[in-house]
This record gives structure tokens, C-alpha cells and sequence, in this order.
């Protein structure tokens, strides 16, 4: 299988960087429960839902998408419900802004979601040659039909699940186009909403913003952190609850220069 990874020259230089997740950040919804709308009476087995294991939801998600295959759904059906997902609040507007500052800023994705699953969406939004790069787990369908996953890297982090850690992807990636750019960006921004993103704003310096979505996972463990260790957390924090709220930040920080 591929690896989940597009794009083999350096995009050109920018002078921001924005990483941005995909469940319930880009998109409203987990993209891993709506696909469950495809299967016969839209809901799973509970022998199925039983073989979840805590920090191992890659594998799990594999079964899923195995029994869909053993049931007939097809590729078209799979897509379909997952082009049908909405965009969260107001980040239309936000690509649309980041469209028109296409000089300024280099946009990744990180997602535990996968590469099939973001490609169609992003595709069907029109959203696609927005991003630079995508780091998810890979995707394809085999000659049976099934949508088949890989795990997208293995890792050390106790805090993230066993195939990724977004920290380790984001400071894999800001190391490898400060060596290609010959310096780093002026700002880095993390636009999420998960536990899994909590880990990837660590590495945020103090000219850079975390943008947790208001009352979600990111956003609380955040706080919590805040609240205890507050020296661990170098980036300034705008919670958001629309993408206008994070295009009103940029904006701002795109004047100072
Ligand atoms: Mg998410
Ligand atoms: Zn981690």
C-alpha cells in the first residue's frame, strides 16, 4: 500500500504555516460514524462495536469496513454518505479567506481519519489543491470491494493511539521545510478539536496559535494543562466555534507583519 502522503516537490515558500484536522474540525461530524449510514440499517452489529479496544481504533475501524464489504455495500455508497457530510460552521469561509492569501500561507492536514475518505470530501467541496499535504492512514479498495487501511506510522508517545501521533508528524514536518526553506515559518496554527490534537500544540512556539473548537476534547485538555502546568504551553490559545473566528485571527496577525 502507498504511503498516505502526497506531493513529492516542496510547495513554495509561504510565510505561514496552518495544519488543520479533519473530523469535526474541517468537517462537522466524524467521518468514521457517518460512513456507518452505509451499512444495512444504518447501524453496526453489537458483537461488532464490541471488539473495540481503547488506543486501537485503527484496527478496529479495519473490522468495520470488512463487514460492510462482507454485507454488498459498495464504493458508492461509502462515498456518497461521506461527500454528503456538512462543512463545520463558517470553515468554507475560512478556505475561501485562506484561497485569497494563497501567498501567505502553506496548508497541511493531519488527520486519524483516511486518505479515501478526506480526498472525497475535500474533492467534492472543492477544497482538494487547498493543501499542500495530507498525513493520514492509508486508503485504497481491493479487488473484493473493501476499503482496506493501513496504519499511517508507528511512534513512541504514550498520549496518542498506537498508528499516529500528530505531534510527531507536525515536528517531523516543521523540522523537514525549515531544512528545504533554510528558516522556519514566521508562524505556525493548529486548527482542531480532539484529544489528538491536545498533543500536536505542545510543540507550538510563542509566536504560534493553537485553535481549539469551544467545548471539544482539544479545548479542555488544553485548559486542564493551563490550570496545572501552564509552562508547558507556549502558543497563544483561540478557542473557535466558526471559521470566521479563526479568520478574524489571522487576519489580524497577517497586518502586523
Ligand atoms: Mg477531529
Ligand atoms: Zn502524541
Amino acid at each position: 500500500m502507498a504511503a498516505a502522503q502526497t506531493s513529492s516537490s516542496p510547495p513554495p515558500d509561504r510565510r505561514f504555516l496552518i495544519f488543520f484536522d479533519f473530523d469535526e474540525t474541517i468537517v462537522d461530524e466524524s467521518s468514521d460514524d457517518v460512513v456507518v449510514q452505509a451499512a444495512p440499517g444504518q447501524k453496526l452489529p453489537g458483537w461488532l462495536k464490541d471488539t473495540y479496544r481503547p488506543g486501537h481504533y485503527n484496527e478496529y475501524m479495519q473490522r468495520v469496513l470488512a463487514y460492510m464489504a462482507e454485507q454488498g455495500v459498495s464504493e458508492g455508497a461509502i462515498r456518497s454518505v461521506i461527500e454528503k457530510i456538512p462543512a463545520s460552521p463558517g470553515v468554507m469561509a475560512l478556505f475561501q479567506y485562506l484561497r485569497s492569501r494563497a501567498q501567505d500561507f502553506e496548508i497541511v492536514l493531519v488527520s486519524d481519519a483516511n486518505m479515501y475518505f478526506i480526498e472525497a470530501w475535500l474533492r467534492k467541496a472543492g477544497a482538494r489543491q487547498l493543501f499542500a499535504k495530507i498525513f493520514t492512514n492509508p486508503a485504497a479498495f481491493d479487488g473484493k470491494g473493501q476499503l482496506r487501511l493501513g496504519p499511517f506510522h508507528s511512534h513512541g508517545c504514550p498520549r496518542c493511539p498506537e498508528n499516529m501521533c500528530k505531534q510527531a508528524v507536525v515536528r517531523e514536518y516543521l523540522a523537514r521545510r525549515a531544512a528545504e526553506r533554510g528558516r522556519p515559518f514566521q508562524r505556525v496554527f493548529y486548527v482542531g478539536d480532539g484529544a489528538n490534537d491536545f498533543c500536536p500544540s505542545l510543540v507550538l512556539g510563542a509566536r504560534d496559535t493553537a485553535f481549539p473548537r469551544r467545548e471539544y476534547p482539544m479545548h479542555r485538555l488544553i485548559g486542564e494543562l493551563r490550570a496545572t502546568r501552564p509552562e508547558d504551553l507556549r502558543a497563544a490559545v483561540v478557542p473557535w466555534e466558526s471559521g470566521e473566528d479563526v479568520v478574524a485571527r489571522l487576519q489580524r496577525l497577517e497586518e502586523e507583519r
